[in-house]
């Protein structure tokens, strides 16, 4: 197949059109299915990227899979630890093996945002920035200069360190070109970027018309690594955007508007993309808190595709619009036509009215004028009352993008301190910007003071309340929450499920930043704005929410102060640099990290070393047995470990300092492999009993999970799980898959899968075995034989059970790709790309 190249000022690109001459009509596709097309065309080796994921891209043939090349990975410090923690294993182990290690490093331009570890410890003082950031570099220094050694041991790899922002709104506004362009296949070439990031909500960027999207850690790490992606060609639902806001009404308020509509129509697993009349009175970042929320409307992406809007924003924000609008406009995918979609769903801007949603989800919208129609108790306890806000946090890059919200905030904050009002003093107020340029523009325009008047200064610049990390409520409120008065939160993020800002809350309502200064003046959760006053004057005059509203006139009048190219061309320069408390962590290691023995958070993983070709699995023993929609979290726990668990012991043993959760021991597979199962709330049917317990045949002995396989382990016994449908179904998380493997099981045998798990664990080289295994009468005390009929992807598997009586039962084996095969065949994917490495 000849493929065409044209030229766009010096660079060339891969033009669309020849695609005709090819036998696809590609003009009307949606722009997302357009990018993915350029994606395949330049790609096309023959080898990773075919000719037949040419077909099945440019045909547009839904539900079908194929291969291409994201061209930049994102990730955050949660997830992108382990990741590199396994990059730098390799460049160890190829150290051990006499080979040179700087070959390992990633093959795409990858950043990682040091974010989500910073917790609100201090807050409503000057000093609580400074002393929320020593507390976070006391807590995570080992995590941290293991980054700081990958910042700079590896090429392609840059690290913005803590204090700068949070990763989607540091995409936004510094890191994404829209269009790229970089020397392929020896000469520089324009193209249009696809990002992949290791956080659901890297569709944020969506906004800025990059396509982008969240992913396991292990797809990203092999993407990483110079492996292509694998995907299913989605169904794309067009949204077809009409009418205007009205006054009063957020952006805020539109994407939970947006998110409520679209989780009812149930766009899981397919992209969005918004057009029509009404895209071009959306800013970028009013596109961006759309895009962000993708996830809670249950789509892939929701893409909003180039045009005069974006070049706007790529100009105010000092980076290259001309290039951007040239190439697009070449290619055909700068916003013209209404492409045709797989379905259409129409929403009408005017409808939208000033809204919140909880109290544990963010689809279940309440109309403002409406919360005070919830029924909450009326006990009184020492400092709070039934229905009291405690918590009012500006938070998550949601909204802290978005200055038109956050102007808001300023505004409505100095209307209300010119009235005499503060905040109740049982609210724990807090403000965490995503970038300091909101500072910048808040400084400029006069409005930080009023609202440090009322409590919100800024206490980080990371994730902070949205990811769960408040930090404590005062004690007196603690006290009287623990005795059953019903407290709540109003942030301005984008989740709110049960437990997720604050165990102790009754609820958590999501809302603009407006709506939370609003509420911490007000402080409390069903007060009737209409008619009830947010406050009194020193005077004893109420005070209304209208009286302090900011009008779109007045937030329109600052605008252009955030959008101020000399605070981005300022920043831009520092974003990699970090402040004094990065500056001092002195970096161990050279060209390979300098593994502590010592360290409890960044341990050397077991990978390279363990003999990993792939072996018949005969004779094994099963693990456990377990019912339906079994999640990652039971399977690999994010949350705190228990005191009482083998983790702990581990711990403990090596005197850590503080236990704290098995997200940020993800750097330590000592740990997570103890908290393999760990979860109290997973249910094993072999011991009918919930909590991470099994029983090891043939004597019956029962203990925890990992004990039994480290048993099974030293008597060199292969382990099967057994489990209902849809097993693996949550979050993606690659230690579910990671742990599964660890623990020593070769095979789980289960109804179904979830999509991200099945194809994690084949990373892994467990096998996901599909077949409807109840009819076997397990008791759990059998042996086991998984038999391949062939290795080939999707072949047939004879399952042999040996009890009491031998039994036989076929499934198949969800090995569904030849690459996926390889991955297998080299023990898990690691090894296949380590082996690659040590060929090159
Ligand atoms: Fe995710 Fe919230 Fe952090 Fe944004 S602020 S990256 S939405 S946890």
């Amino acid at each position: 197949m000849k493929i065409e190249k044209s030229k766009i000022g010096n660079a060339y690109y891969y033009p669309l059109s020849q695609l005709k001459e090819m036998g696809f009509d590609v003009e009307k596709y949606p722009y997302s299915i357009k990018i993915l097309i350029e994606n395949v065309l330049r790609n096309l080796d023959g080898e990773k990227i075919t000719e037949e994921d040419l077909e099945v891209i440019a045909g547009w043939k839904t539900g079908k899979d194929f291969a291409f090349s994201p061209t930049r990975v994102i990730m955050q410090d949660y997830t992108g630890v382990p990741l590199l923690v396994d990059l730098a294993a390799m460049r160890s182990e190829l150290q051990r093996r006499g080979k040179d290690p700087s070959r390992v490093n990633p093959r795409l331009p990858s950043d990682l945002v040091i974010d989500h570890s910073v917790q609100v410890d201090y807050f409503g003082t000057e000093y609580s920035l400074s002393l929320n950031m020593r507390r976070e570099f006391e807590r995570n220094e080992e995590r941290y200069k293991f980054l700081k050694w990958a910042q700079g041991a590896f090429t392609n790899l840059r690290i913005v360190p803590p204090g700068n922002g949070i990763i989607h709104q540091v995409n936004l506004e510094f890191l994404s070109k829209v269009v790229d362009l970089r020397e392929h296949k020896g000469v520089l070439t324009a193209f249009p970027e696809i990002v992949i990031g290791t956080d659901s909500h890297t569709t944020m960027a969506d906004g800025i018309g990059v396509l982008a999207w969240g992913v396991g850690g292990l797809e990203a790490e092999a993407v990483m690594l110079g492996e292509p992606y694998y995907m299913t060609v989605p169904e794309v639902v067009g949204v077809r955007l009409t009418g205007e806001v009205r006054e009063g009404v957020t952006p805020t308020d539109v994407v939970l508007y947006i998110t409520e509509t679209l989780r009812r129509k149930g766009v899981v697993g397919k992209f969005v993309e918004f057009f029509g009349p009404a895209l071009s009175h959306l800013s970028v970042p009013d596109r961006a808190t759309i895009g962000n929320m993708a996830p809670e409307y249950g789509a892939t992406v929701g893409y909003f595709p180039i045009d005069d809007q974006t070049l706007n924003y790529l100009r105010a924000t000092d980076r290259d619009a001309k290039m951007v609008g040239e190439y697009a406009k070449a290619q055909g995918i700068f916003y013209g036509v209404e492409p045709k979609y797989t379905d259409v769903v129409n929403i009408d801007l005017s409808d939208v009215e000033p809204s919140l949603a909880g109290p544990r989800n963010p689809d279940e919208r309440v109309p403002l004028r409406k919360m005070a129609e919830l029924k909450t108790g009326n006990k009184k306890g020492k400092k709070i009352a039934d229905g009291s806000v405690v918590l009012a946090s500006i938070t998550s890059c949601t909204n802290t993008s978005n200055p038109t919200v956050m102007l808001g905030a300023g505004i409505l904050a100095r209307k209300a301190v010119a009235m005499g009002l503060r905040s109740m003093n049982y609210v724990k107020t807090s403000m965490a910007p995503g970038s300091p340029i909101v500072v910048k523009y808040l400084n400029e325009a006069g409005l930080t003071p009023y609202l440090e008047a009322l409590g919100f200064h800024v206490v980080g610049f990371g994730c902070t309340t949205c990811i769960g990390n408040a930090g404590p409520l005062p004690s007196e409120v603690e006290e009287d929450l623990k005795q059953g008065i019903e407290g709540y939160a109003v942030i301005s993020g984008n989740r709110n499920f049960e437990g997720r800002i604050n165990p102790l809350l009754k609820g958590t309502y999501l809302a603009s930043p407006i709506l939370v200064v609003a509420y911490a003046l007000a402080g409390r959760i069903n007060i009737n704005f209409e008619n009830e006053p947010l406050g009194i004057d020193p005077n004893g005059k109420p005070v209304y929410l209208k009286d302090v509203w900011p009008s779109m006139k007045e937030i329109s009048s600052y605008l252009t102060l955030a959008l101020n190219p000399k605070f981005y061309s300022e920043q831009k320069g520092r974003i990699f640099d970090g402040d004094e408390n990065w500056k001092q962590l002195p970096v161990e290691g050279g060209l390979t990290f300098a593994w502590d023995p010592k360290s409890t958070y960044i341990v050397e993983p077991p990978w390279f070393k363990e003999s990993s070709e792939f072996k018949e699995i005969r004779n094994a023993r099963i693990l456990m047995m377990l019912g339906d929609k079994v999640t990652t979290d039971h399977i690999s726990p994010a949350g705190p470990i228990a005191k009482d668990s083998d983790a702990a012991k581990y711990l403990e043993e090596r005197g850590a300092r503080e236990l704290n959760t098995y997200g940020a021991r993800r750097g330590n597979h000592e740990v997570m492999l103890r908290g393999g199962f760990a979860n109290p709330k997973v249910k094993n049917i072999l011991v009918n009993s919930e909590g991470g317990f099994t029983v090891h045949y043939p004597d019956g002995t029962v203990d925890t999970v990992y004990k039994v396989a480290m048993r099974y382990k030293s008597e060199g016994v292969p382990l099967v799980i057994f489990a209902g449908k849809q097993y693996g179904t949550g979050s993606s998380r690659d230690w579910a898959a990671k742990v599964t493997a660890l623990l020593g099981v070769r095979a789980v045998i289960a109804e179904s899968f979830e999509r991200i798990h099945r194809s994690n664990l084949v990373a892994m080289g467990v096998i996901p075995v599909e077949a409807d295994w109840k009819s076997l009468n397990l008791k759990g005390n059998e042996i086991v034989d998984v038999e391949l009929d062939e290795m080939k992807p999707r072949t047939t598997v004879t399952i042999r059970v040996r009890g009491e009586t031998e039994r036989t039962l076929k499934g198949i084996a969800r090995i569904d790709t030849r690459t996926e095969l390889e991955y297998v065949r080299h023990g898990n994917i690691l090894n296949y790309v380590f082996k690659r490495v040590m060929q090159d």
